[in-house]
């Protein structure tokens, strides 16, 4: 089975397609600024392409991603190769635990969760809606949704201590994000060290979150109702005293809307050092001697640090620790960063291994560490297509 996994946002689809006998990505690409020009980026085996044209909608968008699929210099399959397409997507609220199929109820649940993932939802449901206009209504689609994975969190870890009836009407509540990463990390240090009940993995990239897992299961994790909660991104702030938000809004004008968009976009990373969001420009800023990029550094160490150490105790315990995404992959400096902050609890890296570690599988602690660190690269999109190739044979049983 072939499937298309799509990350749809309001302006940008993401894609892979990719061989779900052998795991293969036949063809990546991205088309971007959609509604506003149109430029479309496309690798595959057979050729790449990279050129803008008018693309005013999401069904124009798939509909070049059809064709770059299938047809001209670029093909890499006949159009019925494509078996089933895989959805990202943000928000699932407390409706749904599990990857399923698209149905009239599902897009209607989709669009009801808007008010709890304005900038994605709405997007995603444009997703599925302009796949079915470009590849038909029998191509089978099925949704992955972020926050499944978290839905095994207790009460305790989910509830927020505002008046109850706020959860009743609006299910204001933790949620949690990510859930597709830390599902396929857990699963593949599961299936490599079945005997590690209690991790804790760190989701590190321009958006981050950590999780701890009991025996598979997610009990905490920093993402809240929405990606902004944790600690600090490249452009989030994380977590901060609640009553900032109103002071600011008071002194500053501000609107809910621009009080957000500082929050989500003009902190973290960018809003300290005021020179990037990438940690790879923090960095070598930083070496430079720049005290705000500096500041960010320390920021990122101390409050990653202190939330493992918390998860230790959510799970009693620590049989591993696990770094991935952009920058738990690649930035052995943030690893080792994170890790000084733990040798109080005996967390000890293997520096020679951690320097040497960018983006492969490895385990990066010493010897007599307390718990044993790994690297464990990512891959949100095979989950979703692995997701989409189970939920689709199931049905067609
Ligand atoms: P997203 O949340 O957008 O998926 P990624 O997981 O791709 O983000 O992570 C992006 C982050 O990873 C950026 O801050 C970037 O600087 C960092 N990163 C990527 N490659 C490297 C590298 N080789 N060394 C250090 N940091 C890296």
């Amino acid at each position: 089975m072939k499937v298309l996994v799509i990350n749809c946002g309001s302006s940008s689809l993401k894609f892979q397609f990719i061989d779900m006998d052998h795991e293969t990505v036949l063809a990546k690409g991205l088309v971007e600024r959609i509604g506003a020009g149109g430029h479309v980026v496309y690798q595959s085996g057979a050729g790449s392409a990279d050129y803008e044209r008018e693309i005013p909608n999401h069904t124009t968008a798939f509909s070049e991603v059809k064709k770059c699929l299938t047809t001209g210099g670029t093909k890499i399959a006949e159009p019925e190769d494509i078996s089933a397409i895989g959805h990202r997507i943000v928000q699932g609220g407390d409706l749904y635990v599990e990857s399923c199929l698209v149905t009239d109820q599902v897009e209607a649940d989709i669009e009801k969760l808007a008010p709890l993932a304005p900038l994605h939802n709405p997007a995603h449901l444009q997703g599925i809606r302009a796949a079915k206009a470009a590849f038909g209504e029998d191509v089978p689609q099925v949704v992955v949704f972020d926050n499944a994975f978290h839905s095994t969190m207790p009460k305790k870890a989910y509830m927020y201590p505002l008046p109850y009836e706020y959860y009743e009407k609006y299910r204001v509540r933790k949620y949690g994000f990510h859930g597709t990463s830390h599902r396929y990390v857990s699963t593949l240090l599961g299936e490599l060290h079945p005997e590690y009940k209690k991790v804790v993995i760190c989701h590190l990239g321009n958006g981050s979150s950590l999780s701890a897992v009991l025996d598979g299961k997610v009990v905490d994790t920093s993402m809240g109702l929405t990606p902004l909660d944790g600690f600090i991104m490249g452009t989030r702030c994380g977590s901060i005293d609640p009553a900032v938000v109103p002071f600011l809004m008071k002194n500053e004008n501000l609107t809910p809307d621009e009080m957000d968009a500082i929050m989500n976009k003009k902190s973290g990373f960018l809003g300290v050092s005021g020179i990037s969001s990438d940690w790879r420009d923090i960095q070598s800023a930083a070496s430079e001697g720049n005290e705000r990029a500096q500041l960010v550094a320390d920021l990122l160490f101390y409050q990653v640090a202190k939330i493992i150490a918390s998860y230790m105790v959510a799970l009693q315990g620590l049989d591993a620790l696990v770094f991935t995404a952009g920058i738990g992959e690649n930035a052995s400096a943030v690893r080792e960063g994170i890790c000084k902050q733990l040798s109080y609890l005996g967390i000890q890296l293997d520096t020679e291994k951690n320097d040497a570690t960018h983006g492969v599988q490895e385990m990066i602690s010493a010897d007599d560490s307390s718990v044993p660190v790994y690297v464990i690269p990512t891959n949100e999109e095979l989950m979703i297509a692995r997701d989409t190739r189970a939920v689709v044979t199931a049905a067609q049983a």
